[in-house]
């Protein structure tokens, strides 16, 4: 048996001359917890689709737990899918919501009973059997549709901005709530998001698409601390990118011009000397001084201003005319609009990515 329960092989769509999905390659392991992260119309909900039979694939093959599923309708697929809009039926209430695919499947009654009140229990609404959906919250509504889905007992639930229509507060709870019934429930998932804290949170892998590509597949720490691409890097957390050219690699690091200075980055095997690059560097990972610390990876620049957000405070420099941010925790040095600033970092938590 194959460890994967979902590959997608070259998989394209069109919709006319409108490529939606461009060769897309996943291969999404059994029990993983898989987020296509992306702006909007980056093709996420189109590749979900297809696994879920909505859609078919122009070019390619998808196969779900070992079988190839072109042709295979979505109901007779092993997957079921929770939407955003809920889709629950209002004059059912909500034991009868969940009931309603088994019924249409003729399972036996008690049997429906049991897998009923099993599902409503591990979304925790195992007393709201009698409600109607009117009478619940945005997040019970939305409870109750996993419910629904999960009582088929589904190898891959597919989930497409689950938690879009509700607040701040109640997501970050129900992201959490999510994550636990997945490994509870040990069953793959396959979620859509375009908010990265939330695929970062919830993901065991997360593949970030742009314009129908897969830009990078990888752990929420691989996609973080090294970006593949200027727009993984951009569109993942916040970083400061510099434009540079190589300058010299040695035994040891690359060297890459800066604003007239020269500095070390890990080395790069496939960049030649006079290549243009950029420079990714998170704000956490600068430091700011008044002083020059002749640190190898350090520029200077001009105090703008500190902006002070919670937990931590933004503090915004200009380097000729680039605004660049570093986030500080500790006690801070004051500076005045327009003094002379430094910043470094240790050249192993830059990333250097082509231009
Ligand atoms: P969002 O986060 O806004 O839902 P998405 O990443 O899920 O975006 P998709 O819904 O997959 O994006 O759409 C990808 C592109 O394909 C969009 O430009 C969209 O307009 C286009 N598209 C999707 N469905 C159709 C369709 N049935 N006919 C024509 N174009 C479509």
């Amino acid at each position: 048996m194959s460890n994967h329960m979902v590959q997608l092989n070259d998989v394209s769509k069109r919709f006319g001359d409108f490529v939606a999905v461009d060769n897309v390659n996943i291969n999404i392991k059994r029990g993983e917890f898989l987020t296509l992260l992306g702006p909007s119309g980056c093709g996420k909900t189109t590749t979900l689709r297809m696994i879920a039979g909505f859609e078919q694939p122009n070019e390619g093959e998808i196969i779900i737990n070992g079988q190839h599923v072109e042709g295979v309708p979505p109901y007779e697929r092993d997957v079921n899918t929770v939407f955003q809009s809920y889709a629950l039926f209002p004059h059912m209430n909500v034991a009868d919501n969940v009931a309603f695919g088994l019924k249409m499947k003729k399972v036996p009654k008690n049997e429906i009973e049991q897998r009923v009140h099993d599902a409503l229990k591990m979304v925790q609404l195992q007393d709201y059997a009698n409600r109607k959906p009117d009478q619940l919250s945005g997040g019970q509504k939305q409870r109750i549709a996993i419910a629904r889905a999960i009582v088929n007992n589904p190898k891959v639930l597919l989930l497409d901005e689950p938690l879009g229509a509700l607040d701040l507060k109640l997501r970050k709870q129900m992201q959490l709530e999510l994550k636990h019934l997945q490994q509870q429930l040990g069953i793959t998932f396959i979620y859509v998001t375009h908010d990265q804290e939330e695929a970062l949170t919830m993901s065991d892998r997360i593949a970030v698409m742009n314009k129908g590509v897969i830009e990078q597949i990888g752990t929420p720490d691989e996609i973080y601390e090294r970006p593949a691409s200027r727009f993984v890097a951009d569109f993942i957390g916040e970083t400061n990118l510099f434009e540079g050219v190589i300058l010299e690699t040695t035994d040891h690091s690359s060297y890459v011009e800066i604003s007239g200075c020269k500095i070390p980055v890990p080395k790069q095997e496939d960049c030649r000397v006079q290549d243009r690059v950029y420079l990714a560097v998170r704000p956490e990972r600068i430091r700011i001084s008044v002083q020059p610390g002749n640190h190898e990876a350090e520029l200077k620049g001009k105090f703008v201003e500190r902006v002070y957000v919670g937990s931590v405070t933004k503090t915004i420099i200009s380097i000729n005319d680039q605004s660049v941010v570093i986030s500080e925790y500790d006690e801070m040095v004051d500076m005045s609009p327009g003094q002379d600033v430094y910043i470094s970092w240790q050249p192993e938590k830059a990333v250097v990515m082509k231009g």
